[in-house]
């Protein structure tokens, strides 16, 4: 029987570091002697082939331009492998996922996503189990067919998806979570799939979208705001739409000055995006008077979606020249299981 094939990619980030014995200081590992450095890959009976992007980043400088070189890159190659695991700086990885999620339509193969807190090339680093259970979580399969067909994250002992992730911790080796699905398989001394909460790939083609619109922006709501900043932030040049990171099930000031502007704002032909500032639960507008405002002038509901996603989701739509009220229908609708209604 034919092994299983892995592809990696290595887009840079932590995981990737190793120390320079000559100078000390932290430099990208050489993936070609992977081999060398990580002799017990071996024991894993499948074809492992490496894929270095030429431009290894910190994750802070990702892009929308690195996403699609990074889809093209999972496109050329889809038939030739049994899954992909790409390797990515944690700090904006939840973003990186969110947006493959919403490229890489009717996949059917895992694109499993890690990093580590720790340079791979250090004693204590757990980059090393990060990336081999990863490996095994691309290359598995239940009954014939991946056990996880979609785009998740794997960090520490969860396997998670990568639309409904977010980084939340800057220093423990389980920096990941996802406070509104449940995990897709929890890793201990075997690895238990979750099946119930897996996507079932459709069967279609795989349809890998490449465009997207960065007109958008984050409006992070806090007690004290000033109208100037409101209004400065609605009045960027360009801009199409908005995430509105509310308070609690979505609340915001019933000031009316920020009613009026964002009512302007929205007649004008923005859309604002009302997304929850909490790490769990969901926007549910009208439930208290400080949201019913927001629904009567036109603030659409992201429900529990996170912000990464939000964010993905509306840079996707918005490239891919839907009209006006068809980016504002899908917004309220699950695509990729980033939200549940
Ligand atoms: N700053 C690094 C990055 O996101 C951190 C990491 O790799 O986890 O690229």
């Amino acid at each position: 029987m034919n092994k299983p094939s892995i592809l990696v990619l290595y887009t840079g980030g932590t995981i990737g570091m190793m120390k320079d014995p000559k100078t000390g200081s932290l430099v990208p590992f050489d993936f070609g002697n992977i081999y060398e450095h990580l002799p017990v890959l071996r024991n894993l009976d499948y074809d492992i082939d490496f894929y270095a992007f030429k431009n290894l980043i910190d994750s802070s400088n990702m892009t929308p331009e690195f996403w699609i070189e990074l889809a093209e890159k999972i496109e050329e190659c889809y038939n030739d492998y049994e899954g992909f695991v790409v390797l990515h700086g944690s700090d904006t990885m939840a973003y990186s996922a969110s947006a493959l999620s919403f490229m890489l339509e009717n996949l059917a193969k895992p694109v499993v996503f890690t990093g580590s807190q720790l340079p791979m090339g250090m004693v204590r680093s757990d980059g090393r189990e990060n990336f081999i259970t990863s490996i095994e979580i691309a290359a598995s399969k239940t009954n014939g067919i991946p056990s996880a067909p979609e785009v998740c994250i794997f960090f520490e002992n969860q396997l998670l998806r990568g639309n409904r992730a977010t980084k939340f911790n800057a220093e423990n080796f389980n920096a990941f979570s996802s406070g509104n699905y449940p995990t897709l398989a929890d890793v201990g001394i075997k690895i238990k799939y979750n099946r119930e909460y897996i996507a079932k790939p459709s069967g279609d083609k795989l349809i890998v979208h490449k465009k997207f619109d960065p007109n958008v922006g984050i409006l992070k709501l806090f007690p004290g705001i000033t109208h100037d900043f409101v209004k400065h932030s609605l009045d960027t040049p360009g801009l199409k739409g908005i995430i509105m990171e509310t308070f609690g099930s979505g609340n915001a000031p019933t000031t009316e000055w920020f009613i009026e502007d964002l009512s302007e704002a929205i007649k004008k032909g923005l859309i604002i995006y009302n997304v929850t500032q909490c790490k769990s639960g969901s926007v549910e507008m009208g439930r208290y008077e400080t949201s019913l405002n927001l629904d009567k002038i036109g603030v659409i509901s992201g429900y529990d979606i996170t912000t990464e996603s939000a964010l993905a989701k509306m840079m996707y739509l918005l490239g891919e020249g839907y009209s006006h009220e068809e980016v504002k229908k899908y917004l309220q609708t699950p695509l990729r299981g980033e939200m549940t209604i």
